[in-house]
């Protein structure tokens, strides 16, 4: 058992746990591979989120079966969202699977593993950040979430909220820092509500103000907010620590009350507008996105114009749009009828997707002749490639290596998506 094959898709977080889950095999030995067929080990890692995501890993999981035949001893796993706390009805499904495996439920495949090596793996493997890490990387904060939005799968298969010590943390972060990391986003489903599970009372503050201490991070992000844990000392400490990037991922999810109590979401329109006002008040040129649902159970025209509305009055640098599923299993599912038509939801979201690409167009074309700060994570089409502080993409084109480097980059032209520019000065500006 020499190689694995990990295939993800789905939200950072099912990112961050394939990251980890590889630092383990490779802990053990294995080496990672890009095609299924080449591997000992594979493991699909799902999301159900969205019912094409749950399509996805159900055409990849099918293709599994003939690869399974030709050799028996190859370990097929599915980890992640499909996977329930009963997994029987999967195992019907797809006989041919060997292991079902809930997220962050990396256990059950290390023993088989450890098993066929001969090895006791917990005695092997330590910690699971990973060992040759991209520019930038994910760190897990906090696992499960304890809402209950109505449209939502994920506390049932994520489970409550558990929050990651904080010194835990920082050694992560500080391990990353040493294996050439310069940026790190801390993951959780509300990364906002970090630590108050945990004894001795800390909070997401606390933990950005140790991490910017970090040696050798030039930068750190935290994603996803949830608006009622968006705490006055959380601002602020945006607003002051040098690393912290200008950057705030906040889900409205409507911008009607009525379909915002039938979500659970706790808060109103108003209050979402008061914070992101105060939001803007104290982070100087922050940027937030944020994420919408259009064609809930119920909304009617003018509900989502609601929506439109808000989108337009408060001019998100991201907007991602989705035209509501039901979930199986979700309190929407259980409880309402999903009554907006299939083409009333795809023409919603298109009315939002082109709503947001003119204030892009006009926001982004404002920043050309501006100079900004680029972390550089790699190159495309010859070109490097990287991001602002406020989660702008940049392409430009140098000769060096500029991989890793903070590049100041004066901008030339912009597109909703992008930003085109050339470096300004002729060397990297290694800010610290
Ligand atoms: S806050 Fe709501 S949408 Fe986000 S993970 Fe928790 S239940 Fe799901």
């Amino acid at each position: 058992m020499e190689t694995f094959h990990l295939w993800t898709i789905g939200c950072q977080m099912n990112k961050a746990d394939s990251e980890r889950l590889g630092s383990a095999l490779e802990q053990l030995g294995l080496h990672q591979v890009d095609r299924a067929a080449d591997a000992d080990v594979v493991v699909l890692n799902s999301c159900v989120v969205r019912q094409n995501a749950e399509d996805k890993v159900v055409v990849n999981l099918s293709n599994m079966a003939p690869l399974k035949r030709q050799r028996e001893d190859r370990v097929v796993a599915l980890m992640g969202c499909m996977v329930g706390p009963k997994s029987d009805e999967l195992a019907r499904r797809f006989p041919f699977v060997d292991l079902f495996m809930r997220p962050q439920d990396y256990g059950p495949l290390l023993d088989l593993v450890g098993e066929r090596l001969g090895l006791d793996w917990e005695g092997c493997v330590g910690s699971l950040a990973p060992s040759q890490p991209d520019v930038t990387c994910y760190i897990p904060i906090i696992h499960g979430c304890d809402l209950m939005c109505t449209f939502c799968i994920i506390p049932y298969r994520r489970g409550r909220q558990v929050s990651r010590p904080l010194d835990e943390i920082v050694r992560e972060a500080e391990l990353l820092a040493a294996r050439g990391v310069k940026e790190v986003t801390v993951l959780g489903q509300t990364v906002d509500a970090y630590g108050y599970d945990l004894e001795g009372k800390t909070d997401l503050a606390e933990l950005l103000t140790e991490l910017n201490e970090v040696p050798d991070l030039n930068r750190i992000r935290f994603l996803t907010s949830h608006p009622s844990f968006m705490s006055e000392r959380l601002i602020e400490a945006v607003a002051k620590l040098p690393k912290v990037c200008e950057h705030v991922n906040l889900p409205i999810q409507s911008g009607d009350d009525e379909v915002l109590a039938r979500m659970r979401r706790p808060y109103t329109r108003s209050d979402y507008v008061e914070l992101v006002g105060r939001i803007r008040d104290t982070v100087h040129g922050v940027s937030l996105s944020t994420d919408l649902i259009v064609g809930f159970p119920g909304e009617t025209e003018e509900q989502f114009q609601h929506s439109v509305d808000l989108i337009s009055e408060l001019r998100f640098d991201k907007v991602h749009c989705a035209a509501y599923s039901t979930r199986p299993g979700t309190i929407a599912a259980r409880t309402m009828e999903d009554d907006v038509p299939h083409e009333a939801k795809l023409h919603r979201r298109e009315e939002i997707d082109r709503l947001q690409e003119n204030i892009l167009s006009e926001t982004n074309s404002a920043m050309i002749g501006q100079d900004v700060e680029v972390l550089v994570e790699d190159s495309r089409k010859g070109k490097w490639r990287g991001r602002t502080r406020s989660d702008k993409l940049v392409f430009f084109q140098d000769s060096r290596d500029l991989r890793g480097e903070l590049v100041t980059v004066g901008i030339t032209s912009a597109g909703p998506w992008s930003l085109q520019g050339e470096p300004t000065v002729g060397r990297p500006n290694l800010a610290g």
